[in-house]
């Protein structure tokens, strides 16, 4: 059984196949970071662009490698929000004009339902289960007691993890995005500045990032005016210790909490080293169990919406050629649909 995914929500143009709900057969991510490094950041209308002249070819790519043809295919899946509207709608559109022209079943995905989904392609679910979800435009606390239900238990206030990653990248010049520079710059840094960790109320498992960030620019920008070097491999290195410090204690307390049987990170954020470090050693006495995905499962793909779009078809949802792109799709109301 096969499902050919569409994933076009940012700036990835992705088609997946994955079978039988946790086998992935083909992968195929076009990127488009190149186009858009120029201008710091996605620049929307460019990625709708780019979508259009890439999904067949990742369409044809993706068959191609999985030596099939959409004939083979029994599900089309594809990331109906959220997103750049004009990024989701080529997808969606793509989506519909094949499983209309083939008459093959339809179904829309939540992205971040995703995100959570690339890790059953590695291990299979255990509920309760709690995901970390720390993406470019997402860091929020997830909990799940069955397949394709969502409960948000916490969220950010403000910026995202990524997009924090994002902005102070770009304060110490580096390319876009910032997140993997950011990164590497932080193994080679001490953590000698002490940030600000944003805990909230007592109790909360909300996140806010804007103030770290402001922080780390009001840092910079008075070294700049007293002529001081701070390196700026320390500065990378204590940024990063603050955001992995508050996302990894929440977790963990969440975790305890709600006694839960493993703990996932998913989103592109959790591609990075010190997060899954902290984490691992957070939970390496525990029972439950700490799943993290390969590096090419963490940033945007399609296998992740195959994954999530398999079950949601198992469990009957189907959507009609009336599919629209929802660019502000709510999980949990996602997680309710049909019920
Ligand atoms: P969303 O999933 O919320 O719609 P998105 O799809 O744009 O947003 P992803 O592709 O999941 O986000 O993740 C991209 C983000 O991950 C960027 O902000 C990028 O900087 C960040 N990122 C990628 N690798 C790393 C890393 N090693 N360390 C920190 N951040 C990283
Ligand atoms: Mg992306
Ligand atoms: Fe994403």
């Amino acid at each position: 059984q096969y499902v050919l995914a569409i994933e076009t929500s940012c700036d990835e143009t992705a088609v997946a196949i994955v079978k039988n709900e946790r086998e992935l057969v083909t992968n195929v991510v076009a990127s488009q970071i190149e186009s858009h490094k120029r201008f710091g950041g996605v620049v929307p209308e460019i990625a709708s662009r780019h979508h259009i002249e890439q999904i067949t070819l990742t369409l044809e790519e993706a068959l191609t490698q999985a030596e099939m043809t959409i004939d083979d295919i029994e599900t089309i899946a594809v990331t109906e929000g959220p997103g750049l509207v004009g990024a989701l709608l080529v997808g969606v559109n793509a989506a519909k004009a094949l499983a209309f022209a083939k008459q093959k079943p339809l179904v829309g995905v939540h992205h971040i339902a995703g995100h959570i989904y690339a890790n059953r392609l590695e291990k299979e679910f255990e509920f309760p289960l709690l995901s970390l979800v720390v993406s470019g435009g997402h860091t929020e606390l997830i909990l799940m007691d069955e397949h394709g239900s969502f409960e948000v238990i916490g969220e950010t206030r403000d910026d995202a993890a990524g997009e924090a990653y994002d902005k102070v990248a770009r304060t110490l010049k580096l390319p876009y995005p910032g997140g993997p520079h950011i990164d590497k710059l932080a193994q080679e840094g001490e953590v000698s500045i002490d940030f600000p960790r944003a805990w909230l109320e007592d109790g909360s498992y909300d996140f806010s990032f804007s103030g770290l960030k402001s922080a780390v620019i009001n840092k910079l920008h008075n070294a700049k005016q007293k002529n001081e070097e701070i390196p700026p491999q320390d500065v990378a290195a204590s940024f990063q210790e603050s955001v992995v410090d508050v996302l990894s204690t929440k977790t963990y307390k969440a975790a305890k909490e709600y006694g839960v049987k493993q703990v996932i990170v998913a989103g592109g954020v959790a591609a990075n080293k010190g997060l899954r470090a902290a984490l691992k050693d957070k939970f390496k006495e525990e029972e439950c169990e700490l799943l993290i995905p390969p590096l090419h499962l963490c940033t945007d793909n399609a296998a992740m919406i195959a994954a999530a779009g398999a079950v949601a078809y198992q469990q009957g949802h189907r959507s009609g050629y009336d599919l629209n792109a929802n660019p502000g799709l709510d999980l949990e109301m996602y997680g309710k649909r049909g019920s």
